[in-house]
């Protein structure tokens, strides 16, 4: 199994009826870069930029970021690198960004809302995406965008830092890399037609969607039990976002968890998704179920599975499903 695993580095992720996948890779740290080269990822579908922040008492300046992805850009070697910026609250930078923590940290002052709220950290992180950008293409993905006025606002101000760069005469990637948003808080997945209008791209973080959907806290383990991406209200939420990208004609993808589960590949593939990101260890496994998978029967079984209301019942077919592919 795991010898055959490893000769799927070679092969195409295509369907059985033919149609090309696109898999990409999660990463956190630039450590992982060979990991990510050797499963054949296409490309980095959402680089966390919190590596940049952490275990440091000051905040990284423009150039030190810029040398700081660079090897990430490079190494990719001209294949897409998605660099999500920063994603994370008081409660994991303390007194850099002025230290109060608030009391719920999930709903809190964090990712995009930070980032409006201490605009010279913002600009100095998109311009370092930017500046990266000179190395090979790279993509720029808001966290945790709830309204299309964070993303109208999120635009407003990468405009202000083009302008800037172009006035110093810093080379910069034309055309300038594209700005997608997160869809993983309730609100944006039901508002998706209208950030469809604004986003160049999707990349649904189903970790978060199903945490703020079901109300259920990922890291308290007394809720563990409760945390179900299968809940329907979690996948029309998907379903919903993934229609409305295709309607706009904008790129979407999926980069929760979910993207790296095989068991759930036939479903994300049968609602229409043709892009998926997850943790490189996944993509053998991911790319060895999409070579079992017809995509005319994946929207039949998806339709089926869409018009059911209890979890256990939609993971029962979704069993069934793959039972029959295996
Ligand atoms: C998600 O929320 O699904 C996601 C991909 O982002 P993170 O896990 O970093 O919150
Ligand atoms: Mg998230």
């Amino acid at each position: 199994q795991r010898r055959s695993l490893g000769r799927l580095r070679e092969v195409p992720a295509v369907t059985r009826d033919g149609c090309r996948i696109h898999l990409n890779a999660n990463m956190e740290l630039p450590a992982e870069i060979d990991a990510t080269l050797a499963a054949g990822a296409e490309g980095v579908g959402l680089l966390r930029s919190e590596f940049l922040f952490m275990n440091r008492d000051d905040l990284p300046d423009e150039d030190e970021q810029v040398e700081l992805m660079r090897p990430v850009v490079e190494a990719m070697d001209g294949r897409p690198v998605t660099v999500r910026t920063l994603d994370a609250g008081g409660d994991k930078l303390g007194s850099l960004v002025g230290g109060r923590i608030s009391p719920n940290p999930a709903l809190g002052l964090r990712a995009i809302r930070l980032s409006l709220a201490h605009v010279d950290l913002f600009e100095a992180q998109l311009a370092a995406i930017l500046r990266v950008g000179a190395y090979g293409p790279v993509r720029i993905l808001l966290p945790m965008i709830g309204t299309p006025e964070e993303l109208v606002q999120a635009r407003r101000i990468m405009d202000q830092v083009v302008r800037r760069l172009h006035r110093k005469r810093v080379p910069l990637p034309d055309p300038l890399p594209p700005l997608g948003v997160m869809i993983e808080v309730p609100g944006a997945a039901l508002a998706a037609d209208a950030l469809a209008y604004h986003a160049d791209f999707f990349a649904i973080g189903t970790n978060d969607l199903t945490q703020y959907t079901l109300a259920i806290d990922r890291s308290d383990d007394t809720v563990a039990h409760l945390y179900n991406p299968l809940h329907p209200a979690v996948l029309r939420l998907i379903q919903f976002s993934c229609e409305a990208a295709h309607r706009a004609g904008i790129p979407v993808s999926v980069c929760g968890e979910m993207a790296g589960d095989p068991r759930l590949t036939p479903l994300l593939l049968g609602l229409g998704f043709r892009e998926l990101s997850m943790s490189s260890t996944n993509i053998p496994r991911v790319k060895h179920r999409i070579r079992q998978i017809g995509l005319h029967d994946a929207a039949r079984r998806a339709m089926a599975i869409m018009s059911e209301w209890d979890a256990a019942r939609i993971g029962a077919l979704l069993d069934d499903y793959n039972a029959a592919l295996a």
